[in-house]
């Protein structure tokens, strides 16, 4: 599957694969380039199969990517080529999205992507009038979409039919067949639903590469950021359906209790 080429200044093609990042000039492949986020050392576009952490938003990708030629440093190619503002996005029209390098951080807590329900640790487009955030790579995603692996088009479902609220028994993913966090897309034709978070693979290579989704969080960070971390990825995933106040209190317990367990 190709990547969007982000050149081109639609940003919403409907009924297209792609959200189009309104970025200029393109580098090509091959052509080197130094991103803000890595200033020292220039970065080659490049095409490698295997699985990559994303410097810049910390998720995974594979397949297209910038990389650094002297050290360890891989961009998604979407996160190299992130405008720092996004206006009448598809998912969040209503305001204007500004990239931050930068997740909020404080709590123990991550905030979580508005799109496929995960935490944001890195580059997040955050709108400065509301509390919506979402990675870049869920940027790149579009009210309506379609996918390789099923023929009909599929539309993003409304934010309050999320999969936690989702008690419907027929529900199926079509990709992974499980329960998870975040919003849907369901078919316009038939009875298919997939998780945005599964879609999000289908997006950042790793589907066009064969390879799943890890489910372990990325390695970041101190090794007690990580423990806690993998505790309330746990909890949280224990905790779908719930209220949101219960599901706070759940959270600070059982990451206490976790925490102490680990050290
Ligand atoms: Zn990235
Ligand atoms: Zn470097
Ligand atoms: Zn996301
Ligand atoms: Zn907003
Ligand atoms: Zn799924
Ligand atoms: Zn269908």
């Amino acid at each position: 599957m190709e990547l969007p080429t982000p050149h081109s200044k639609t940003i919403a093609p409907k009924k297209s694969f792609s959200v189009e990042y309104p970025t200029s000039p393109q580098p090509t492949l091959g052509e080197d380039m130094l991103h803000y986020s890595h200033s020292k050392h220039p970065l080659a576009k490049v095409m490698l199969p295997e699985l990559f952490t994303c410097a810049g938003c910390k998720e995974y990708g594979a397949g297209k990517r910038f990389t650094c030629k002297q050290c360890d440093f891989q961009l998604h190619e979407f996160c190299a080529l992130s405008p720092p503002a996004l206006k009448n996005h598809p998912l969040h029209g209503q305001h204007q999205l500004v990239l931050h390098p930068k997740p909020k951080t404080g709590g123990i807590v991550w905030p979580r992507c508005d799109v496929c329900g995960k935490a944001t640790k890195g580059f997040t487009f955050r709108c400065s009038a509301c509390s919506f955030q979402m990675h870049p790579c869920c940027a790149m995603l579009s009210g309506e979409m379609n996918f390789s692996t099923h023929s009909h088009s599929l539309k993003l479902l409304p934010p309050m039919m999320t999969s936690s609220s989702n008690t419907e028994p027929g529900f199926v993913c079509g990709e992974c067949k499980r329960k998870r966090s975040g919003r849907l897309y369901g078919c316009t034709v038939c009875e298919y639903h997939i998780h945005a978070v599964c879609a999000k693979a289908m997006i950042n290579g790793l589907q066009a590469n064969g390879i799943k989704p890890p489910e372990k969080p990325n390695m970041l960070g101190t090794a007690a950021r990580l423990a806690s971390q993998v505790v309330i990825e746990f909890v949280g995933g224990l905790i779908e359906g719930l209220g949101e106040g219960f599901g706070q209190a759940l959270i600070q317990n059982r990451g206490g209790r976790g925490r102490r367990r680990i050290e």
